[in-house]
């Protein structure tokens, strides 16, 4: 499992938006749980296309943390962009991945390494069993998502288990061979059917500065999770259609009994009920057919979900191309 082509024990890749108010903070913690495994690694810093002094601490960084990569996307591509870019970056034979926040705690790598080297596992998941430092509305729709997933990808999917977790150089090989750029890492990683085992965490609450994850960015990933995964809303419009066909039907049944039983059915407003529930049910099938025509679209491309617009590995080399 252990790859030869590399001697970099382990790589972090932390992908962050905007996280300078973190970052002293996630250094601190995390500098010296890496110094205390005792086998080379390196961290890749992923900074999103941050608009804040991110980039410019991880510069400084730089000089006083040698093992320390930073590779810069040009604009905010999204979390799962930044983890792809990290993930195709990383040369260690094992792969970590965490958020810039602290809120998954990084003394819980070793425990995973440990694992997946004792019990030769090609992943472990980093698994919350207590949000409740999340606020109500992150546990509940984060709630919904799992529910949802967990039903529509098939139970591999471990409930609570974000982007917490450590990968081997072979899990991410299989990662890198998938041409599709559009991954939702957490249904991608169980969907790869590599052994895999559970390291269980309380998940703490951000260290600073406000969440990067606003309700438009969680319904992008959202949708992006079940568009990714399944076709079964496609065929939710079909039953939608046909179930509403069969209103119809039985409508027309009502109206035509009524009709010869000399009683005119009254009023326009079943009628306009009526047409607006089919438009309704038309506009939201055709918004389905719509998400799923944009991935094809997308993938059809080839366009690439972001852009490297400097790393520190090569600082003067060719940027600009993503993979
Ligand atoms: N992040 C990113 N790009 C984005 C949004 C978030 O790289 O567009 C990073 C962010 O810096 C953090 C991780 O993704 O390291 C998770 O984001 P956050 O902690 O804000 O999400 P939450 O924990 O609130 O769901
Ligand atoms: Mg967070």
């Amino acid at each position: 499992m252990t790859s030869e082509r590399t001697e970099t024990a382990l790589s972090v890749v932390i992908p962050m938006y905007n996280e300078e108010e973190a970052l002293p903070a996630l250094v601190a913690r995390l500098r010296p749980v890496l110094d205390g495994i005792g086998a080379p690694y390196e961290v890749l810093a992923v900074d999103d296309g941050s608009a804040d002094k991110t980039a410019e601490l991880l510069g400084d960084l730089r000089h006083v943390w040698p093992e320390l990569r930073v590779v810069r996307l040009r604009r905010n591509s999204g979390h799962q962009a930044a983890l792809t870019a990290g993930l195709h970056r990383a040369v260690g034979a094992y792969v970590a991945s965490i958020d810039a926040d602290l809120q998954d705690p990084p003394e819980k790598i070793p425990e995973m390494l440990a694992l997946a080297l004792e019990r030769d596992l090609d992943i472990v998941y980093g698994v919350r069993n207590d949000r409740s430092t999340d606020s109500g509305f992150k546990r509940r729709t984060a709630g919904v998502y799992y529910w949802m997933m967990r039903r529509l990808a098939g139970k591999q999917m471990p409930a609570q288990a974000g982007d917490f977790r450590l990968l081997s150089r072979e899990a991410v090989e299989a990662i890198k061979s998938l041409p599709d750029q559009q991954q939702v890492y957490r249904l991608l990683v169980p969907w790869l059917g590599f052994p895999s085992g559970e390291v269980h965490y309380q998940r703490d609450e951000r260290v600073a500065g406000e969440t990067k994850y606003p309700l438009s960015k969680m319904i992008r990933l959202a949708v992006d999770s079940v568009t990714g995964f399944s076709a079964a809303p496609l065929r939710l419009a079909t039953w939608l259609g046909v179930t509403s066909f069969f209103a119809c039907l039985g409508l027309l049944v009502f109206t035509v009994v009524a009709y010869v039983a000399g009683k005119t059915v009254p009023g326009w407003t079943s009628l306009f009920v009526g047409v607006l529930f089919i438009g309704a049910v038309q506009l939201i099938c055709v918004g389905l057919l719509g998400e799923y025509i944009g991935r094809i679209y997308t993938a059809v491309q080839r366009r690439p979900t972001y852009f490297v617009g400097y790393d520190s590995a090569d600082p003067a080399g060719p940027v600009g191309a993503a993979d």
